[in-house]
C-alpha cells in the first residue's frame, strides 16, 4: 500500500518494493559488497520542470529508469551527482557525515551546469527517506557503510543545444560499501599526468560534473599502463602545479613529530573541494598540526622528498578516506615519499576522521546527522 510524508513542502509518495531482498538475501550481500556493485531495494526520484518547480518525489522499488532516446542528459552530459556515507554507530543507530555540505556543494556544481537547486531540506529530507525503508543495509561490520549517490541529470527530450534542459530529475541510490583497509592501509603509487590535464581555469574542474570523470578514464588508464594505481592531476597552463589525485585531493605533511604540518593544494577552481579536505583542514590543527591551503609544484615534491623534508603525502575522499601516497612516477623519474610506509601523521588523522563517522569520537563540530 502506498503511503506518504512530507518534507519542505512537497510530499514524498512511498511505494514500498513487493520485491526487498529477505534478511538471509541481504545478509549475504552485505558479506563482502565490494563497492558500487550492490543496491538497495529502493531509490529516491523528484522530478523539475520550470513551471512546477520540484515535484513528483518519490520513494520507489530500485530499478531501471525507462528514457527516450532524445534525452538531453544523454547527448550534452547535463548531469551531476554527489557521494556521501552512512555509517553505523556502537548503539545501533546510523548517521551521516556533513549532509549539508553534499547539498551545498550539488548546488555549486548546478549552478555552474545551469541546472536548478535543489533545496537543502528535499536533499536530506531523500536520504532519510530511503534509509527509513532501507537502513538494514547499513552495515555493521567494520569500515563498511553504506555509500549513498544522489545525482541529477537533464530529461528534456529534443536534440537543441542552444539552451540548458528545462527538466530535470533527481535520483538517489543507496549502495553498500566493503572496507577499504581489509588487509591494512595501502600506500598506491602515482602518475604525474603531463599528456592530460583534468580541469582548465574556467572550466569545470570545481563542479562533481560527471563529464569530469568521463574524460578522466583514459589519463587513469595511462597511470596504469605506467605501474602506477592512480593519476595526479597537474595545472592545465604550466604542467608543473599539482591539483589532486583520481577522485580524491591529495595532503603534503613536512617536518614531523611536534614540527609538522600540512600544506594542501588550494581551491583555485580546477580542483573539487572535498568535503573530506575540509574537515581535515579543521581537524588537523586541533590535534596540534598545523594546515594550509597553498601550491606545490612537482620539482618541489620531488626536492622535499629527496632532502626529507617531505615526509608523508595522502590522498583523502568520502570513498576511501585516506590513502598515502607512497611512490611518484613521471617523465622526470620516480621518487619514494619516507620510507614507503604510511606515516603518522597520515594514521593519525585517518583514526580520528573515522572514529568520527562511525562514532566513536565525540563531534564538537556538528558534523554528524543522527538520523
Ligand atoms: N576530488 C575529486 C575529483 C572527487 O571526485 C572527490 C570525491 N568526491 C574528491 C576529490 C574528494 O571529495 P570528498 O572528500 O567530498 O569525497
Amino acid at each position: 500500500m502506498n503511503s506518504s510524508t512530507t518534507t519542505s513542502g512537497l510530499t514524498f509518495d512511498i511505494q514500498p518494493s513487493a520485491q526487498r531482498k529477505t534478511p538471509q538475501e541481504r545478509a549475504a550481500l552485505l558479506e563482502s559488497p565490494g563497492f558500487g556493485n550492490v543496491f538497495t531495494d529502493h531509490m529516491v526520484t523528484i522530478r523539475y520542470s520550470e513551471d512546477k518547480g520540484w515535484y513528483d518525489a518519490r520513494l520507489e522499488p530500485y530499478g531501471p529508469i525507462p528514457l527516450d532516446p532524445a534525452t538531453a542528459a544523454l547527448h550534452y552530459a547535463q548531469e551531476i551527482f554527489e557521494g556521501l556515507k552512512a555509517y553505523r554507530h556502537p548503539d545501533g543507530s546510523i548517521a551521516c557525515f556533513r549532509p549539508e555540505a553534499n547539498a551545498a556543494r550539488l548546488n555549486r556544481s548546478a549552478r555552474r551546469m545551469a541546472m536548478p537547486e535543489l533545496p537543502e531540506e528535499l536533499f536530506t529530507g531523500a536520504i532519510e527517506t530511503l534509509l527509513e525503508h532501507d537502513g538494514d543495509w547499513v552495515p555493521t561490520k567494520a569500515d563498511n557503510s553504506l555509500y549513498l549517490r544522489p545525482f541529477m541529470f537533464a530529461t528534456d527530450v529534443g536534440l537543441g543545444v542552444n539552451h540548458p534542459s528545462r527538466n530535470y530529475l533527481f535520483i538517489l541510490i543507496a549502495s553498500p560499501s566493503g572496507s577499504y583497509f581489509s588487509g591494512g592501509v595501502k600506500p598506491v603509487t602515482v602518475w604525474l599526468s603531463e599528456d592530460y590535464t583534468r580541469a582548465a581555469p574556467g572550466g569545470t574542474g570545481e563542479a562533481k560534473f560527471a563529464g569530469n570523470y568521463a574524460a578522466s578514464f583514459l589519463a587513469q588508464a595511462q597511470a596504469v599502463e605506467k605501474g602506477c594505481d592512480q593519476v595526479v592531476w597537474l595545472d592545465a597552463v604550466e604542467h608543473r602545479w599539482v591539483e589532486e589525485m583520481g577522485g580524491m585531493n591529495l595532503c603534503f605533511v613536512f617536518g614531523s613529530g611536534e614540527n609538522a604540518r600540512i600544506l594542501t593544494p588550494g581551491l583555485t577552481g580546477t580542483l573539487l573541494p572535498g568535503i573530506t579536505r575540509d574537515s581535515l583542514l579543521k581537524l588537523a590543527p586541533e590535534l596540534g598540526i598545523p594546515a594550509e591551503e597553498g601550491r606545490i609544484s612537482t620539482e618541489q615534491w620531488r626536492e622535499a622528498a629527496a632532502s626529507g623534508e617531505l615526509t608523508e603525502v595522502f590522498a583523502c575522499g568520502t570513498a576511501a578516506v585516506i590513502t598515502p601516497v607512497a611512490h611518484v612516477k613521471g617523465s622526470q623519474g620516480e621518487f619514494q615519499i619516507g620510507d614507503g610506509t604510511p606515516g603518522p601523521v597520515t594514521m593519525l588523522l585517518r583514526d580520528e576522521l573515522v572514529g568520527l563517522q562511525y562514532g566513536h569520537r565525540s563531534d564538537s563540530h556538528g558534523w554528524v546527522r543522527r538520523l
